[in-house]
């Protein structure tokens, strides 16, 4: 078989790992096992959203409405654009994929931070795209218009608050920049954006006075995170009306569910949901902070609701990670990443309780 010369350049993505894996290889108990690894609202879905997945139900024989009419005007109303300024994908992740494959080929570069989400790199990677990255795992945008100037790429990532570091960048910061660079699209990802504005409003960015003063950025939301639907795969881009329309030419039709439909348009009204599980995100997160300091420990600052933990020998983060696996806890190690360190999701009270107890366990065999 003649597969396509750029799949040799990707190794595919790799997922936190499930709790039924856990189940089957280390054979412990669903119960006991406390899932760290893919920052999910630990608090659960919505329940008004878990209704209305069970009230759409019925309806699974149609297709979903393509238009994405309701969900758009809602998004569209929370976030004071017009409907023509929204793309709904099967996640955000789709919408960068639309993005990469909208602006990239295999002439075209690629932009982002040395440490970032994993996906902008595979998205570039299938279009056969060179990646040219920082030097710095914070984004420095200063080095980022030298690489813009050097290189001219076609797409920028730029992730705010970042996976899997967890730091973010001022709004003025960010501004400052784009002011500078016309031309590239701009991807500015907001996946953690609930919990980064909450913590420091100077990392707050809207997305409608983002997308008109900036004509060449799109902004993508994600229902994954603070919204507590991961598995109902629903994300947003917000961009003007000429971006959208070109990134429309590439989607698939019905690309999100019924059921998914439902549950966002349900998951976007409940505000308190929302705000409840930013805030008792960050009042465990100070529970981490206080285990790395009295540990000595080094931590990333974390504006969204995961802490980077970066280990010194003889710590190490492959070796950690896995023993907290055998233990029932799930992390993500970040060694292929090329940090000796683990990416911990902030759980409710409870998980995180089992989570130092199994930790302090093998910091103390070390
Ligand atoms: C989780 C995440 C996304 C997208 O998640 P979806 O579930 O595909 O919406 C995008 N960007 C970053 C940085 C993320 O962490």
């Amino acid at each position: 078989m003649r597969f396509n010369e750029v799949l040799k350049e990707i190794k595919s993505y790799e997922a936190g790992k499930p709790i039924e894996l856990v189940v089957r290889e280390y054979g412990i108990d669903e119960k006991d096992i406390v899932k760290l690894a893919s920052n999910e609202n630990p608090y659960g879905a919505p329940p008004k959203a878990i209704e209305a997945v069970k009230n759409s139900a019925s309806k699974l024989y149609l297709y979903p409405d393509d238009s994405m009419y309701e969900l758009k005007e809602a998004l569209g109303k929370r976030f004071g654009v017009g409907m023509e300024n929204i793309i709904i994908g099967s996640g955000s992740d789709q919408i960068l994929e639309f993005c990469a494959r909208a602006v990239l080929n295999e002439k075209e570069k690629v932009l982002m931070s040395k440490i970032t989400f994993a996906m902008y790199e595979i998205y570039a990677r299938q279009m056969g795209a060179k990646i040219v990255r920082s030097s710095c795992y914070r984004h420095d945008l200063d080095e980022f218009y030298e690489l813009y100037k050097e290189h001219s790429p076609a797409l920028i990532h730029i992730c705010t608050p970042n996976n899997p570091t967890g730091d973010a960048i001022d709004r003025e910061y960010l501004y400052s920049f784009l002011e500078r660079v016309k031309e590239p699209l701009v991807v500015v990802d907001g996946a953690y954006m609930e919990y980064g504005s909450y913590k420091d409003a100077k990392k707050a960015i809207d997305a409608a006075e983002l997308i008109q003063k900036f004509e060449n950025v799109i902004y993508l939301g994600t229902f994954s995170k603070a919204y507590g639907l991961g598995g109902a795969r629903v994300g947003y881009g917000i961009a003007s009306k000429e971006i959208i329309k070109e990134l429309y030419k590439l989607r698939p039709p019905f690309n999100v569910t019924t059921l998914s439909l439902a549950a966002a348009k349900e998951a976007l009204k409940d505000k308190k949901f929302v705000k409840d599980s930013v805030a008792k995100n960050f009042k465990q997160m100070d529970r981490f902070v206080n285990f790395a300091l009295s540990n000595s420990i080094k931590h990333i600052d974390s504006y969204t609701n995961f802490i980077t933990y970066l280990f010194d020998e003889p710590l190490n983060s492959t070796d950690i990670a896995e023993r907290l696996l055998k233990k029932g806890v799930i992390v993500r190690d970040l060694a292929s990443y090329g940090l000796n360190a683990i990416r911990i999701t902030i759980g409710t009270k409870e998980q995180n309780d089992i989570f130092f107890k199994r930790f302090e366990e093998i910091l103390n065999g070390y």
